[in-house]
This record gives structure tokens, sequence and C-alpha cells, in this order.
């Protein structure tokens, strides 16, 4: 399979040697034994991304399948813009839920390729196991390891949106999709924890570079059921780091919550 990382340090291609990722000035980046590869410069460390604790209660949470609506929506619509070779990036990829998703639909065609990109390793030994046939790489959003110009499609799925690098590395043309949540995602959630729950905020949807082309919205009511389940929900939500252990305690006593998801599907074009 070719590669199309390029070199964190010159911007070299990296071209595949043994177990390493090797450039023409000799820097070297080392396979993981799960299969991705460590491209993150300590200029580009921001933070260490997502812990242990939170990427496992999000993968135990949308492995059993909550939010295959939201993955089958993202499938539709990779499938309607797919063309032949396509080159894909899942740009904060997580464990993988949404890339296993993608690479799904545009593995049909065999020229294609797809990558998934995160800041946190422990999200990605996971999606490494649940997407052997991806190439994954410690990177972030914010300086990706790619070449102008050289991807057709670029989806980031609650995600951080590094507009300049999106529009830097995506083909004339190329595609960013985007899911965000809407106002009331998760709003049963909140209610059950929160005094004075909120709405979250609408997102501006206009964008530098990029017309915008479709949106669609995706909602659907979710029971969930069994302590473990709700906790992980909350636990991969932003909530559950600035909430208290008391507000904490009330998911605990709860073994069914009835909350909506909303979420956002933008499709955009760089122009
Ligand atoms: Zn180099």
């Amino acid at each position: 399979m070719p590669d199309k990382f390029i070199c964190p340090l010159c911007g070299d291609i990296l071209l595949r040697e043994n177990k390493s990722l090797k450039c023409g000035k000799g820097h070297c980046f080392d396979i993981s034994s799960s299969g991705y590869v460590n491209l993150l410069t300590k200029s580009g460390k921001k933070g260490h991304g997502d812990d242990k604790k939170m990427v496992r209660a999000r993968r135990d949470f949308l492995s059993k399948g909550y939010y295959s609506h939201l993955k089958e929506e993202l499938q539709n619509v990779v499938g309607g813009i797919i063309k032949k070779d396509c080159v894909l990036l899942d740009s904060g990829c997580g464990e993988g839920y949404y890339t296993r998703g993608f690479s799904d639909i545009i593995k049909e065609n065999k020229e294609s390729e797809i990558y998934g990109i995160d800041v946190s390793k422990e999200a990605l030994r996971l999606a490494a196991k649940l997407c052997p046939e991806v190439q994954f790489a410690v990177s972030s959003a914010y300086c990706l390891p790619f070449e102008n110009e050289s991807l057709d499609i670029i989806t980031t799925v609650f995600a951080p949106m590094a507009v300049s690098e999106f529009q830097r590395t995506l083909k004339q043309k190329g595609y960013f999709i985007n899911a965000i949540p809407l106002e009331k995602h998760l709003y049963g959630l909140k209610k059950a924890v929160y005094k004075n729950p909120y709405f979250n905020k609408p997102e501006n949807t206009e964008l530098n570079g990029f017309e915008l082309v479709k949106s669609a919205e995706v909602k659907k009511e979710l029971t969930i059921t069994g302590t473990e389940d709700i906790k992980n929900l909350f636990m991969m939500t932003p909530y559950y780091y600035k909430t208290s252990a008391e507000d904490q305690d009330k998911l605990e006593k709860l073994d069914r919550l009835i909350t909506e998801t909303e979420f956002l599907i933008l499709v955009y074009r760089k122009i």
C-alpha cells in the first residue's frame, strides 16, 4: 500500500523500511506494534489528547451501536461523493468507530486509500485494531503530515477543525465533511445531571475558503439501559470533567436514560 505521510520535520515523503517510516534526510519514525506511526513532534504537541478512561468509555459505548444512525448517514454522504482512487483522511479519528464506517464504504475501490490521525496514542491503539487496513498516525490536526493538495476528502466527527490545514491538504474541489452536535443533543442526559440544563450553542457554519454544499440533520431519541452505558456516554462528553462529584453521582443511580441525539452533518467543498 502506498504511503502518503510526510516527514513532520522536513516535509519529505516518508517511505516504509521494515518497522519504521524514513525520509530521505534520515528522520525515522517507528511503527508501533499495534500498527500506527508516531509523527507528533515536540513543537506539534498540544496536550496528549483524550485519556485512557475517556477513550475506553467511548469505544465501549459506540461499539454497542447507539450512534449507528450517525455512522450510517456519514457513510451515505461519503458514498454519494466518492470517486475512483479516493484518498480520505479521518482527522481526529479517535478509536476509529467512524473510520471503520468510512473504510467499509471506500474499500470497494482497491485504489482508494484511507488515513486516520489523532493526538491520542491510546485511541489509535484501538483504532489500528478495529481498522487494520487504515494507516494511522499520531499527529495534530493543526500540523497534518500530508503534502499540499493530496487529499480528496477530510472528515471530522466531533473533532478539532483545523480549517487552514484542511484547505492546504485538500485537492482543488476536495470535500470537507464535518459532524457537529445540534442544540438539543444529549439534552436528556443534561436534564438528569443538572438543575438548570442548557442547550448547546448553535455553531457558525461558514468557513473561509469553503462553500457549504449540503447539510443534513440526523435526529433520534435513544433509550440507554444500564448504569455502565449511561456512565460511558457521560464520560464521552466534555460535561463529565466539568461536573461535580455530587452531580456525577446522580447518574450512578440511573439504570435507564432517554435522551435526544441531534447531529448536523455539513458537507463543504474547497473553493
Ligand atoms: Zn525528514
